[in-house]
């Protein structure tokens, strides 16, 4: 989802010389094909937006999967592309490595200050690992190597699996669903009583590619705070709120029904963007306006 909207913003800023490949042909997983990649193609920025990521229900389901794939993925490519010398790097990290009772909105120094919410502990600490291998690749060979954590994304190439996926494309599918079948209710997890701030894939891709133009003059003026910057919207909206837009988006006149036997995840992620507005970078998309591009997609593919 976010690689191939980091693709759709390069391609449009006139960026040509773009290097892909499917999972089919790099196995990330795989150190000396990635070693392999990075020494033939020598690129000079790099993107990290492979991850192996779930909602809340796989996170909690598959924990091992979710910590052992992230490591390995993000180690491998840090580390080929320092062996082949590349200098300006962003990786992609998420709003569940800060603490879950985190003071909000949640601004990038209150990293490690608290304990981690449990349904997403596993992935969260190989993307804190992630942010901290940057970091230090940064500190003690003063490449420059950023994270940024991306609020909640959705819209196209999301996972519209009802088990597995995030909200929104859970939501839209069973939504979408229960209209064709003009069911009287849909069911949604937990108590909706949770706040996520939600940016389009698009946005947050046009922050990264941002980011990443601006990354040398940040770093040239050693401000250490480049090293990790959040990316969404600055507003956060009840999961009951979103289910009430989803409804209206998708035009699905039943009811909502909560199963509370489901977790809720973290009670609040609002994230604090004055960093990335400091450097000249607000979002375009309104949430209603991406959730109708979404169900657009969504239902091309269908
Ligand atoms: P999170 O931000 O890591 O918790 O990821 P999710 O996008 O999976 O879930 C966000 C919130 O939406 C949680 O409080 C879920 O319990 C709630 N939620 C309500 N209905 C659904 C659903 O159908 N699928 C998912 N994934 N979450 C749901």
């Amino acid at each position: 989802m976010v690689g191939s909207a980091l693709l759709r913003r390069l391609s449009k800023g006139g960026y040509q010389n773009i290097v892909l490949k499917t999972r089919q042909e790099l196995d990330l997983l795989d150190q000396p094909a990635v070693n392999k990649f990075f020494q033939t193609e020598q690129p000079d920025y790099v993107f990290i937006a492979a991850a192996k990521v779930g909602g809340i229900n796989a996170n909690n389901t598959y924990p091992a999967e979710f910590i052992y794939q992230n490591l390995v993925i993000e180690t491998n490519i840090i580390q080929a592309a320092f062996k082949s010398g590349v200098q300006d790097l962003m990786f992609l990290g998420s709003s569940c490595i800060y603490p879950r009772d985190c003071h909000q909105p949640i601004s990038e120094d209150y990293l490690l200050t608290g304990s981690l919410e449990p349904t997403n502990e596993a992935y969260a600490i190989a993307k804190i690992a992630g942010v901290k291998l940057c970091e230090s690749y940064h500190r003690q060979y003063q490449v420059r190597y950023t994270s940024v954590i991306p609020a909640n994304l959705y819209g196209p190439n999301d996972n519209f699996n009802i088990d597995s996926g995030h909200v929104i494309a859970s939501l839209i599918r069973k939504m979408h669903l229960a209209k064709l079948a003009q069911d009287k209710t849909v069911t949604c997890w937990g108590s909706g009583k949770p706040l996520r701030d939600f940016i389009s894939v698009d946005d947050a891709a046009d922050a990264c590619v941002f980011i990443m133009e601006n990354l040398r003059e940040g770093f040239e003026e050693g401000d250490h705070r480049n090293n990790l910057t959040n990316i969404g919207t600055g507003t956060a909206i009840s999961i009951l709120e979103l289910a009430e837009t989803i409804k209206t988006v998708v035009g699905y006149h039943g009811g909502v029904q909560w199963d509370t036997s489901k977790p809720d995840g973290m009670p609040c992620k609002s994230l604090d963007c004055h960093r990335l507005n400091a450097l000249g970078w607000v979002p375009k998309t309104s949430l209603k306006e991406g959730l109708t591009q979404t169900y657009e997609w969504f239902l091309q593919q269908c």
